[in-house]
């Protein structure tokens, strides 16, 4: 029975404060905090600023002592108090929290098997953000260029290898006078173009045995009509933004496309899709913000392969799992991710592995995402019978 909650502010990787909670139950006190992102989405569940959030707090607070730690029962406790379609009122932060918290009670510390053990458990490839722009800061308009070592035999194998070539970047470019420091995610900055840098991750990737990926996170470049590229000045309609995609990815076998169109462009996605999916996998995040809705939506639309998952797009733990369901029984691979602004929380390692997700985004350098790489070397070592998921 949970017997208490506190709620506790947290400082996040972009040092804004963040929300935190502590649930005391019989069997032991779970807490989990919550990220935030910088390129949100429009369809993102309302984040509420902490001062906010201690105020609503006392009400649900009331609510939660007394129950038993069932994630199910107090999600839905969660959507019913708030009453809108996007938490609106109680905030989809102060929601995730409380929802994490308890599935953590119910879990015994241990997310990963909240829905029991199972044969073989499958861990997720970690993605890593090598160079950066957009609106986390760097050369490029594009917000991240990728790294995926597939061939990697266990989690700290992946990252070790990660590590490696995120310094091997580095090196090079320090080496050309190009380096400008670390983003938000700690990513390089460079002065550097898109072709430059698809140029340098290629070959990194092909002496590191890695596929490449691109966040284009082309909602920051929408205007409403066209794609505007800040840095070069090049203003791209709907066609020309949909053949620079393509051509990027053929030319430069960028295996990972994740949003390289605006957030309503389903139309866009569906044509990459038709012509890219049988080698690549084209991603929706801001597409589809983790909403069953929109993700029914892209089904229907065949406009997607893949899906990334962020719960504290949605707000509760059990909406995000419906969606991952979903995914899975229409071939759509969930990609678990991260965000930008985060805590030294390590949930998102677990819902890796909960749910079956071939991929992982949890960025490679610092301590609030090392925190996510060192849980899934953990469990590694925890785990009956783990096996690395295996890509197309
Ligand atoms: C992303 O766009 O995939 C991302 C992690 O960034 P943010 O958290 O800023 O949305
Ligand atoms: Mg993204």
């Amino acid at each position: 029975m949970i017997t208490d909650l506190r709620l506790l502010p947290v400082l996040n990787s972009k040092g804004e404060t963040s929300v935190k909670v502590s649930l005391v139950t019989d069997s032991g006190s779970y807490s989990a905090s919550v990220p935030s992102g910088t390129s949100k989405g429009s369809n993102e569940a309302k984040e509420l600023a902490f001062e906010k959030v201690r105020r609503i707090f006392p009400k649900l607070r009331q609510k939660i002592i007394g129950l038993e730690e069932n994630p199910e029962k107090i999600d839905r406790l969660l959507i019913s108090t708030d009453r809108t379609s996007n938490f609106r009122s109680i905030g989809g932060n102060l929601a995730l929290a409380i929802s994490i918290a308890a599935a953590r009670a119910q879990s015994h510390g241990n997310l990963w098997k909240l829905d029991g053990l199972k044969e073989n458990e499958t861990f997720p490839l970690p993605i890593g953000n090598v160079i950066g722009g957009g609106a986390h800061g760097g050369g490029t308009d594009w917000q991240e260029f990728l790294l995926i070592p597939y061939m990697a035999k266990n989690p700290l194998e992946a990252i070790e290898s990660l590590i490696h070539a995120w310094y091997a970047i580095g090196d090079e470019l320090k080496k050309k006078s190009l380096l400008v420091g670390r983003n938000l995610e700690n990513a390089w900055m460079a002065n550097i173009d898109e072709e430059d840098t698809l140029e340098l991750i290629s070959s990194i990737a092909q002496d590191w045995h890695m596929r490449t990926g691109i966040d284009f996170a082309a909602s920051g470049l929408w205007d409403g009509k066209c794609y505007n590229y800040r840095k070069s000045g090049m203003k791209l309609t709907t066609d020309k933004q949909f053949d620079l995609v393509k051509e990027t990815a053929e030319k430069y076998k960028i295996w990972y496309l994740e949003d390289p169109f605006h957030e309503n462009g389903f139309a866009s996605f569906t044509a990459l899709t038709r012509e890219l999916s049988k080698n690549h996998l084209i991603v929706g995040d801001d597409l589809y913000c983790t909403s069953l809705r929109r993700l029914e939506k892209g089904i229907q639309e065949k406009a997607t392969n893949g899906i990334i998952i962020k719960p504290n797009q949605v707000g509760t733990l059990s909406q995000s799992q419906r969606v991952v369901s979903l995914a899975h029984s229409k071939g759509f691979a969930p990609v678990v991710s991260h965000r930008s602004g985060e805590t030294g929380d390590d949930w998102i390692a677990d819902l890796g592995i909960l749910w079956n997700a071939p991929l992982i985004k949890t960025g490679i350098m610092g301590m609030e995402r090392l925190a996510k790489h060192n849980r899934l070397i953990q469990l590694w070592e925890d785990v009956p019978n783990p096996r690395m998921a295996e890509l197309p």
